[in-house]
C-alpha cells in the first residue's frame, strides 16, 4: 500500500530541467551571484509583489543573516508555535527568546500580550505568518513603532500570500522565506529575504557572501549563506508553474472543508475573505468532544499508512536549548493547540482517493 505522506515535493519535468544544467555546464559559473542568481532574484520579485529579494541557500541561514543584518541584541518576542529553526536562529545569535503566547483562532502570535512582555532589553519581535495565515500585521507594526522595536517575519509558511491584494512580505523590516523541499515553492532548498529599500538588500547581500563589499573589502563578518545556480534555476522553472500548485491546493482545501467542517470535535482555522492563501498545509484540530485522542487518531491515520504531522508539536518551548525560559502558563494556547493539532496530507498531486480514505478515517471515527 502507498505510503501517503503530509507533503510531497513538487518538481518540473527532468525535461525541462536540462537546458538549465547545460546552460550551467557552459558558463561554469555555478555560484556566487550567476545569471540564473540574478534572473530568478528579479523575477521572484515580480512574482512576490515585493520590492527586493535577496536569495539564499536555506531558510534558517536567511533568518540568522536578518537578525545580524539589523544587529539585533538582547531579547526577542518570539512565538512558542513554530518550527524549532526560529528560536534557533536566535540562539544563534545570542539573542535570549521571549516566547509570547498564541492566539488559538490563527495560532498566531497573539498581539494582545506583546507589549506586556517588552523590556528595557527588547530590541525586536520575530512572528511566523503560522499554515500562511497573516498575522495581525497592522497591531505589530504599531507596536513596534511605539517602541522602537525591528520586525521581522518568519514568513516559511507564506509563500505567495497576500491580504488586500497586497504580499503579507511587504509588512516588518525584514521578511524571510524559505524553499525547503516540503514548502509549496521549493529550490530543493533555498531561502530568501525580502526588504523594502536598496540599502538594505545591499547589506543583506554582503552578510550572505562573507560580508564582502568588493573585492578587496570586508564590511561585516559575514558568513556563507548564497544560493548556487542549480537551486537558482530550478526556481526560475518552479515559478512557472506555482499558480497551477496553488489552486490545486485549494480545491483539496476546499474538499476537506466540505467534509470535515460538520465532525463533531473536529475544528478546522477560518479563513478570511482578504486574503489569498497558498493552502500549503491542513490543520485540523482534536478537540475533547471528539470520541478519540489526537494521538489515537493519528495513530489511526499511520496504521491506514497516512502519515500526517503534528505541526507544531512538541512545542519548542520542550527543547533543552528553551525549557527553562519559559512557565506553562504564560503560553498555555499554544500548550493546548499543540496537542490538539494534526496537519493532513496536502499536496498538488493529493490523490482524490485517498483524500477520500482520509476523511472516511476522521469521520468514521466520529
Ligand atoms: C521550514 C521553516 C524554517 C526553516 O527553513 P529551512 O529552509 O528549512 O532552513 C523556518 N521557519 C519555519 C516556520 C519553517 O516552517
Amino acid at each position: 500500500m502507498k505510503k501517503i505522506n503530509v507533503t510531497q515535493p513538487s518538481l518540473p519535468s527532468l525535461e525541462d530541467f536540462i537546458p538549465y544544467l547545460e546552460t550551467i555546464w557552459e558558463n561554469r559559473w555555478l555560484t556566487n551571484n550567476g545569471p540564473f542568481h540574478q534572473q530568478f532574484e528579479v523575477e521572484l520579485a515580480k512574482y512576490l509583489g515585493v520590492k527586493y529579494v535577496s536569495l539564499f541557500s536555506n531558510g534558517t541561514l536567511a533568518l540568522i543573516a536578518s537578525l545580524q543584518v539589523l544587529k539585533i541584541k538582547g531579547e526577542v518576542i518570539t512565538t512558542p508555535y513554530t518550527f524549532v529553526a526560529t528560536p534557533h536562529s536566535l540562539y544563534w545569535n545570542n539573542i535570549k527568546p521571549v516566547f509570547c503566547d498564541i492566539n488559538p483562532n490563527d495560532c498566531n502570535i497573539d498581539v494582545n500580550k506583546i507589549e506586556s512582555l517588552i523590556t528595557p532589553e527588547t530590541t525586536a519581535i520575530l512572528p511566523v505568518h503560522v499554515y500562511g495565515a497573516p498575522c495581525d500585521t497592522k497591531k505589530i507594526d504599531e507596536i513596534a513603532r511605539t517602541y522602537g522595536l525591528k520586525v521581522i517575519y518568519d514568513s516559511a509558511h507564506a509563500f505567495g500570500v497576500k491580504e488586500n491584494g497586497d504580499s503579507i512580505l511587504n509588512y516588518g523590516d525584514l521578511s524571510v522565506l524559505s524553499f525547503h523541499a516540503t514548502k509549496i515553492f521549493n529550490t530543493f532548498e533555498g531561502g530568501a529575504i525580502v526588504c523594502h529599500d536598496k540599502e538594505m538588500k545591499k547589506r543583506i547581500d554582503y552578510i550572505k557572501n562573507f560580508g564582502f563589499e568588493d573585492e578587496i573589502t570586508v564590511v561585516a563578518p559575514g558568513i556563507n549563506a548564497k544560493m548556487n545556480e542549480f537551486q537558482s534555476a530550478l526556481g526560475i522553472l518552479q515559478l512557472k508553474n506555482i499558480d497551477n500548485l496553488i489552486s490545486s491546493c485549494k480545491e483539496k482545501s476546499i474538499y476537506y472543508i466540505e467534509n470535515l467542517k460538520k465532525t463533531k470535535g473536529i475544528r478546522l482555522l477560518k479563513e478570511s475573505e482578504d486574503v489569498n492563501y497558498n493552502y500549503s498545509y491542513f490543520p485540523i484540530f482534536v478537540e475533547n468532544n471528539y470520541p478519540i485522542t489526537r494521538d489515537n487518531l493519528y495513530q489511526k491515520l499511520k496504521d491506514n499508512n497516512i502519515y500526517a504531522r503534528r505541526y507544531f508539536y512538541p512545542l519548542v518551548t520542550k527543547f533543552s536549548p528553551y525549557r527553562s525560559l519559559v512557565n506553562s502558563t504564560s503560553i498555555k494556547n499554544a500548550l493546548q493547540i499543540s496537542e490538539q493539532v494534526i496537519c493532513l496530507p496536502m499536496y498538488p498531486d493529493l490523490e482524490k482517493e485517498h483524500q477520500n480514505q482520509i476523511i472516511e478515517i476522521i469521520n468514521g471515527t466520529a
